[in-house]
């Protein structure tokens, strides 16, 4: 049995962030990534600049080999039935557009910490002063034991289901699946991440430029029909922007759990198990989930320093600790915070500003029947009765969390 300061699960970005904060301050620490590395990982690769200016400050600049072609993302287009289109740049310019197999790759090298790779966390026992954590290495049984383990291992982890086994059943679940096809014509603009708010094409849809290829995106409730839902979108971008593309040559989908962010209902563990990431539930609008697992990694990673130093329960740190993420995700999808505030890294305000009001009034009015699409989640009271509560204080209520 391997002996081992902190234990994290999940060579991605929220674990190379965690490793850092732990590797700088001395302490033993092991990765565990059930792939083998460099791996891949489904993602469209848009950082945020908040992302990118993380991933300069802990780790430098980022190698060319970490980047797909485009090489960088002036920002986000939105699409509506009213065919307006409504596009905003990034603030601070342009950011990578990240390749997540390399980029994950070198961010875990330079966190510092010893990773195992091919070797899949299995289950643990947290006995209090220590964690027993079974895994699997190329198929054998392997077991480590740590005085804390950190989950980093996105939004389907078998960490927190070790900890909280009915949790999956609690939160609406959704699949995203991406084809790539070949161009023979795209007008929609390489230099942005395209996204449609569009009620008859379901709960997320996107496109963007890779590598010479265009993406297709869909996103929708799970249980309904991949195949139906792309044709679907394909034939719409063909129908109304001029999009025409070959056959599509790869495929590829996953489970999401898109919605804790907005209600504030994260999974940050239980006594000596922190979670983190995606696994959480923090995922910012459209998507984007890097820059917070990037900051929540390296949130988790500090509790546990933190935690360490005072003499402290790993919880009690994490949980004040991770405050500050809480309230700048969930701010995102406040009505209020959007309205009055400037909770996101594109100006959508002013994109719209400068319509017409016939314009503006159209876009309101097709952004409105795209977010009653969720109403059978229930989601629109919570959100809600947060903003109200957030009006009278610096964040949200640490008891919604798990
Ligand atoms: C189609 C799609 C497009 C996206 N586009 C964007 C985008 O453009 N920009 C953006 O910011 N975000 C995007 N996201 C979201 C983003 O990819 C995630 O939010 C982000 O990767 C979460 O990082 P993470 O470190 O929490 O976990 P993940 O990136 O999910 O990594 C978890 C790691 O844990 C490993 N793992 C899982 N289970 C085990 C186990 N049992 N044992 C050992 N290892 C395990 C996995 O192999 C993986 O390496 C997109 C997501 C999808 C699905």
């Amino acid at each position: 049995m391997r002996t081992v300061d902190t234990l994290i699960v999940g060579a991605s970005l929220a674990g190379a962030a965690a490793a850092k904060r732990n590797v700088d301050a001395g302490l033993e620490t092991v990765i565990l990534e059930r792939k083998e590395l460099p791996r891949h990982k489904i993602c469209s690769g848009i950082l945020s600049p908040r992302g990118h200016r993380f991933l300069i400050e802990n780790f430098g600049p980022l190698p060319r080999e970490a980047l797909h072609e485009p090489t960088s993302c002036r920002g986000v287009t939105f699409h509506f039935p009213c065919l307006i289109p409504l596009s905003m740049d990034f603030f601070g310019g342009p950011t990578p557009h990240l390749h997540r197999r390399y980029s994950d790759h070198w961010a875990i090298k330079r966190s510092g910490a010893e990773v195992h790779d091919r070797t899949s966390f299995v289950g643990l026992e947290d006995h209090g002063d220590h964690v027993i954590v079974h895994a699997r290495q190329s198929g054998n049984p392997v077991t480590y034991k740590a005085r804390q383990v950190i989950g980093a291992d996105g939004p389907s982890s078998l960490v927190i289901r070790s900890i909280y086994p009915d949790y999956p059943k609690q939160i609406p679940w959704f699949f995203v699946g991406q084809k790539f096809h070949d161009i023979v014509d795209c007008p929609l603009d390489p230099q942005y991440f395209h996204f449609w708010f569009h009620p008859q094409l379901g709960h997320y849809t996107w496109s963007h430029a890779r590598d010479g290829r265009q993406i297709v995106g869909v996103g929708f409730k799970r249980g309904d029909n991949f195949e139906a839902r792309h044709r679907q979108v394909k034939q719409y971008l063909e129908d109304k922007h001029q999009v025409r593309l070959a056959r599509h040559e790869d495929e590829e989908g996953c489970a999401e759990n898109f919605g804790p962010s907005l209600v504030n209902r994260y999974v940050f563990g239980k006594g000596n198990v922190l979670i983190t990431g995606q696994a959480t539930g923090f995922l910012n609008m459209i998507g984007e989930g890097m820059s917070c697992a990037l900051h929540s990694g390296a949130i988790a990673g500090e509790a546990v320093v933190e935690a360490r130093l005072r003499g402290r329960p790993v919880q009690e740190m994490y949980r004040r600790m991770i405050a500050s993420e809480v309230r700048r995700t969930t701010d995102q999808w406040n009505p209020l915070k959007i309205a009055f505030g400037k909770p996101h890294e594109a100006d959508f305000p002013q994109a719209l500003m400068k319509l017409s009001w016939r314009e503006r009034g159209l876009v309101l009015r097709d952004m409105w029947n795209f977010l009653l699409l969720y109403k059978e989640f229930k989601w629109g009271r919570q959100i809600a009765a947060l903003a109200g509560q957030r009006l009278f204080s610096a964040g949200y209520s640490a008891q919604r969390w798990l």
